[in-house]
Order: structure tokens, then sequence, then C-alpha cells
């Protein structure tokens, strides 16, 4: 490779970096993303890319975009990454089921799609850190309402030169999810929970991020702070991966032929995962719609339906809570594009969001939106989508996954598109057992947790994933609590500064 990308800041066009310097910092100044300054095009043909593993046609597509990353850092990332954590070899399944293909992304270590992404970004951070001579241990803090926290947790243990420290709010999340978190083994993690809720969590961090005396006090020691957040380039790029791996087995199997469209349904949320399919489509890959699919938190349809973007609205709690989200941050790099890769216009409309939260796009914008529909599913709607794709195949998708079918049905018959489509199955439905099962039939709403999980298993015929089983039984290893104010004392206490 030897035409080097660089990234630029959504809101500055002189800031520009390395991939390596864009994956450390993960946030550019004053609230930037890093993107790519142009999106490179794919450049192996499908039919090799048909006979490629996961992990070989990740390095066909990663090297493109991780340009100051040598053959071989990759390669070792990238095998560090997709191993017997996932426990399918294919690591990212197509299962059809009725007219459709769902892309299975849950089959690594959390049984939910964020795994494709943090567990290969510990090892590309940890790979930018040396090549750009940074001697510290890189110390990941995040806060976390559930879901996050226990994926970042999974990425980072037991790699070496990485801590992590989790914060959560004792009371703010699941059972299930708690436990998962405080099971966690390595000694380089560290998991607390916090008398407070999740915003005070996520305060408590922020201010330690930009605390430039506490910066001081952890590089004399050897160590520097970083954040695993979804807006970090590190975890977009190994996202764009399982759309060109899908389309390759598509053809692999007969289900469309090579050049032929293929449509994707994608469950959001941040808008991280569809903007790696967008990505993908910038790539060359045949892609047709992108189908957005929204709970009833509904602001990115109204978006695509009305050019106006606004989170000014009631929070609505729904059973697909990893979709529940107002500002879904990854737009942002859409935003910039339709711009025409404009940062002051960008930065006007996202001003204009931090003030009044909201911004309208222009006209010549919203032309450039062609490819994408949006949709949203109700409750109601969500768990219709479970029930009978089960009692017509016998196979069971979790509570976002049925998002992004019911919506795929509306489109349907909205468009009689008749374009063989992939659903992205973003999370096991062992993750959300009850609300699953329930869709199934209302009945088993009584019965507790584990049960359910057993219900589940001889219903589906799928195993329960070792995730599950090791809640069950795993001793808890993390039981340190403490008050919002003490945050920053149990972070240096962890470190030994
Ligand atoms: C995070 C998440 C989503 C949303 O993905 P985005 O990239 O944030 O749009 C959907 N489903 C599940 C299960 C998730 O964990």
């Amino acid at each position: 490779m030897d035409i080097a990308m660089l990234y630029v800041s959504t809101r500055n066009a002189e800031e520009k970096v390395t991939a390596s310097q864009a994956v450390l910092k993960g946030l550019a100044r004053n609230g930037g993303l890093f993107v790519p300054e142009q999106i490179p095009t794919l450049d192996v043909p499908v039919e090799k890319l048909a006979d490629m593993t996961y992990q070989e046609t990740a390095y066909e597509v990663m090297k493109l975009f991780l340009t100051d990353y040598t053959e071989e850092e990759l390669k070792t990332c990238i095998e560090k990454a997709y191993d017997e954590k996932f426990d399918t070899a294919e690591i990212a399944p197509l299962v059809k089921a009725q007219d459709v293909s769902y892309l299975e992304l849950f089959h690594g270590a959390t049984i939910a799609f964020k795994d494709m992404a943090l567990s290969i970004l510990p090892h590309l951070l940890i790979t930018a850190a040396r090549k750009n001579e940074v001697t510290n241990d890189i110390v990941i803090l995040t806060a976390t309402s559930g879901d996050t926290g226990k994926a970042a947790l999974a990425g980072f243990a037991e790699v070496e030169g990485t801590k992590i420290i989790v914060f959560y709010p004792k009371d703010g999340v699941s059972p299930i999810q708690q436990k998962q978190m405080v099971t966690q083994k390595g000694d380089n993690t560290f998991v607390v929970g916090i008398n407070g809720n999740f915003d005070q969590a996520q305060t408590g961090v922020k201010q330690m991020f930009s605390d430039s005396a506490l910066a001081q006090e952890l590089d004399r020691a050897g160590y520097q702070f970083s954040s695993a957040n979804s807006i970090n380039i590190g975890r977009l790029v190994p996202q764009i991966v399982y759309y060109v791996y899908a389309y390759a087995k598509m053809v692999k199997t007969g289900e469309i032929k090579n050049g032929e469209r293929m449509n994707v349904v994608v469950p959001t949320g941040n808008f991280g995962n569809i903007l790696a399919a967008f990505y993908a489509k910038n790539m060359g890959l045949p892609i047709g719609k992108l189908i957005c699919a929204s709970n009833e938190n509904k602001v990115l349809y109204d978006f695509f339906t009305t050019g106006t973007y606004d989170k000014n609205r009631e929070f609505i709690l729904t059973s697909s809570p990893s979709m529940d989200i107002l500002i879904s941050s990854n737009l942002e790099r859409l935003i910039y594009r339709i711009a025409g890769d404009n940062a002051d216009k960008n930065l006007e409309l996202m001003n204009s969001l931090q003030e009044h939260g909201a911004y309208t796009i222009t006209e010549e914008m919203r032309e450039q939106l062609a490819s994408f529909y949006g949709n949203y599913a109700s409750e109601a709607e969500t768990a219709a989508a479970i029930r009978e794709i089960y009692g017509q195949t016998g196979y069971i998708i979790d509570t976002h996954t049925a998002v992004a079918a019911a919506v795929y049905r509306k489109y349907r018959e909205e468009t009689n598109d008749t374009t063989k489509a992939v659903i992205a199955s973003t999370a096991s439905p062992y993750k959300f057992t009850r609300s699953v099962m329930t869709a199934i039939d209302q009945k088993y709403d009584s019965k507790p947790d584990f049960e359910l999980v057993d219900e589940l298993e001889s219903l589906s015929k799928v195993r329960v994933p070792q995730a599950i089983e090791d809640i069950r039984t795993a001793p808890v290893l993390h039981n340190t609590i403490c008050e919002v104010e003490e945050m920053e004392q149990v972070v240096k206490k962890f470190l030994g500064v």
C-alpha cells in the first residue's frame, strides 16, 4: 500500500491525522469525528472474496482504511480478535428464514454485535500506541448503561499494555447485565458500581478525561487514558468487513449473482452499524437500499422523512434498549459527507443540535440520501415479528433484530422491491430472553429468567451460549461500590497512583 489514508475531523478541515493516530485519539478536537479523506475502492474481485475466511476478508477491507498499519500488524490484530472467542468459525454466519437472510453478528463473547468491533479495537489501539511511540499503558475509562461496558471488558481483558475501568450505575442496569460485568475475569479489568445514575457516571468519566493535572500524574506513573467509545474509527472500520463478507457469501451460495444488488436492513441506534454499510456501498459493494430501522424512539425515521433532526421529544423505554437513543452520534459522519465534506457546514448543524436540540438539512443534502429508507416498528409490531417468524420458520430472533424485520416488511409492502436483502441480526435472543419469550407467548411471563433460558433452548433448538452459562455459575470478582465524588480516587487506587 503506498497511498496513505488520512483522517480529517468533521468539524475542522485543518485537523488531519493518520489512521493510527485517529484510533489513538478517538475523538477530534471540539467534538469532531474522524472520517477518511476519501472512501477507498474495494480492489479484490468478489469471486476471490467468496472463498475467503472472515479473517482474510477483514484484512482485505481494513488494509484500505488503516494504511499506516503494516501487513503483519494488521494480520496479528485480526488473528487475536476473531478467534475462539467466537462460537463459530464463520464468525458472522448467514441464516435464511422466509425470503430474507439474517447476518448473525452475535457469536462473540457477549452475544451482541458490539463484539464485532470491540474484539479488535484493543489490538488496534495498543498497536497504534506503539507505532506512535507511546510507552505508557493505555487505561480505558468507560461509563456504561449496560451493554457496551461488558463488551469493552471482554475485548480488553488480558490485553497486554492495557487496563480497563468500567463505571456503571449500581441500580441502573439489569441484574443480568450487572452479573455479566461483575464476573469479568482478567487482572487488568476493574468494574465499579456507583451510587448514582448513568449521566453522573458519564460526567465523572468526562471530568477525568479533561483533567490535565490528573493526566500528568498518570503520565508520571506510566499511564494514559483512552476511550472505547463507538465513534472511534477503530470501531467503525471493522464493521465494514461483515457487509463485504455477507455479499461474497450471498454470491457463493447462489443467493445472488455476482454484481447483483443486495439491500441491507439495520436496526439502528447510534448509526454506527448502518454507516459501515454506507461506507461498504461507497467502496463499490453492490448494495442497493440502506434500510434504517428504528424502534419507537424514531428520531431517525423523522429525519429521513422530513430532513429535520429533532431530539426534543419524550425518551421511550422499549424492549430493544440498545436502540433507545435520541442522539445518534455517528450520523454526523453522514451529515458531513452529504454537506460535500464541508466541516463548516457540519459544525453549524452540530452547533444547532447542541443549542436547540435540532437542525434541518438543505434540499441539496436531502437529495443525496436517496439510497436510505427509514421506518420504525412499534412495540406490538416488534413482538409480532418475533412470533410470526418463529411460527412460520422456527427461527427465533431477538427484539432489536425484530425491529429490523418488521421495518423490512413495511418496506416490501410500500415498494414491492424484491431485491434480495440481508438483515443485520445484532443480538442473540438469549440476551433478551424475557422479551423474546413473551413475544412468542404471554404465558412465559410468570417464569423466572433462567427457566426461560431453558424454554428458549427447547423452542429454538439453538444451544444456550457460553456467555449465558457463565453467568449462571461464575463467581463475583468485582464488588467495589463508590459515591460519584469518589470516582477519581477509585481510579487512582486501582492504578496504584
Ligand atoms: C448497539 C446496538 C444496536 C445499535 O447499533 P448502532 O451502531 O448504535 O446503530 C442495535 N442492536 C444491538 C443489539 C446493539 O447492541
